[in-house]
């Protein structure tokens, strides 16, 4: 019941809703040439929503085919740029790109559907995002195969607080498909770890753990299978703007070396697909073109979610690491 009022209430507003202040890149970081950075792991993820009164309906046709024109646009905006791409998608655009995305409407994507063309032909990952109103996070992975593309492992959005909301620890075993019962989907990852309406503590950790349960969340628990990537500080990229401040604060005390070299660092630029513009890919390519130099320095390191698990289990032995975004020290005054 708690779990289905979570659902309901979930309904009014999309994912990672807070609105802040548009806040520009800021003034550039000035990086001594030999520090011993660290790398944060970043990549760029996109949710799309269930339709209610707040997300669009992308089984209007109209609508999906003029957003995936803007998708289009951004996709190449990203490759271009160099940059990684997490696309995750819940259950009401999938039945769109199945619906609509065929033939000739295929323009500008090798005669292959949106999602098919984003991970065959730009390398980008495509992982299920479900609110699970009606679609399990196993229908919504079986949906992604219905458009000819293998979802990844990685839960793409959860409530892990407050703890009474938290339904993550389902996610051990197996899911099952509500509305198509005889396909399971076993994830290995959680990613988007959000609060209830996200008017709590939205998580804001960088690195990688094995959530202990639903009341430790944050405590490493090795004999744990499921491990969580964490979202780094809040970051949007919107029509509003670009607020990359958080990475930039993240590049900053890197570079000063107040932050440890051997952490494990992990982050995201969020783009909410409902409201895709034009703008939001001007905001995100000059972005990019903000972060561009770190990642010359590899202060920076563009690598979608998966990528980053394989790297954490393969060359940082899968030893846990977290640091908050409320700990990072505070940016240098200028000129001090
Ligand atoms: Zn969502």
């Amino acid at each position: 019941m708690v779990k289905r009022l979570w659902l309901l209430a979930a309904l009014a507003l999309p994912c990672f809703a807070q609105i802040r202040p548009a806040q520009l890149s800021g003034p550039p970081v000035r990086i001594p040439s030999k520090a011993p950075a660290p790398t944060l792991y970043l990549t760029i993820v996109m949710h799309n929503e269930e339709p209610n009164i707040r997300q669009p309906d992308y089984l209007n046709r109209e609508f999906y085919l003029q957003n995936r024109e803007t998708l289009r646009q951004l996709c190449l905006t990203i490759r271009k740029k160099g940059a990684t791409f997490n696309f995750q998608s819940d259950w009401n655009f999938l039945q769109a790109v199945a619906k609509y995305d065929t033939g000739d409407v295929g323009g500008g994507t090798n005669g292959k559907n949106i999602v098919k063309w984003m991970v065959e032909d730009l390398g980008f990952e495509a992982d299920p995002h479900a609110h699970a109103t009606k679609y399990s996070y196993a229908d919504v992975a079986y949906l992604h195969t219905t458009v000819g593309v293998e979802p990844s492992k990685i839960v793409g959005g959860f409530i892990w607080a407050p703890p009474e909301s938290a339904h993550w620890e389902e996610f051990r075993e197996p899911i099952k498909g509500r509305i198509y019962p005889s396909h399971s989907w076993t994830a290995e990852t959680l990613w988007g770890a959000a609060t209830f309406l996200h008017q709590g503590k939205d998580d804001q950790s960088f690195g990688i753990w094995r959530p202990k349960d639903k009341n430790n969340f944050h405590v490493d628990d090795p004999s744990q299978r499921l491990n969580n990537i964490g979202n780094g500080c809040y970051t949007s990229i919107s029509s509003k703007g670009a607020d990359i401040a958080g990475v930039l604060r993240f590049v900053e005390a890197a570079s000063r070396g107040v932050v440890s070299p051997d952490g494990y660092y992990t982050a995201n630029l969020f783009i909410s697909q409902g409201r895709l513009d034009l703008a939001v890919v001007d905001h995100l390519s000059k972005a990019l073109d903000t972060l561009e130099p770190y990642v010359k320095q590899g202060i920076i390191t563009w690598s979608p979610l998966m990528r980053t698990v394989n790297r954490w289990r393969s060359e940082y032995k899968s030893k846990a690491f977290r640091l908050d975004c409320a700990e990072l020290p505070p940016a240098e005054t200028p000129g001090k």
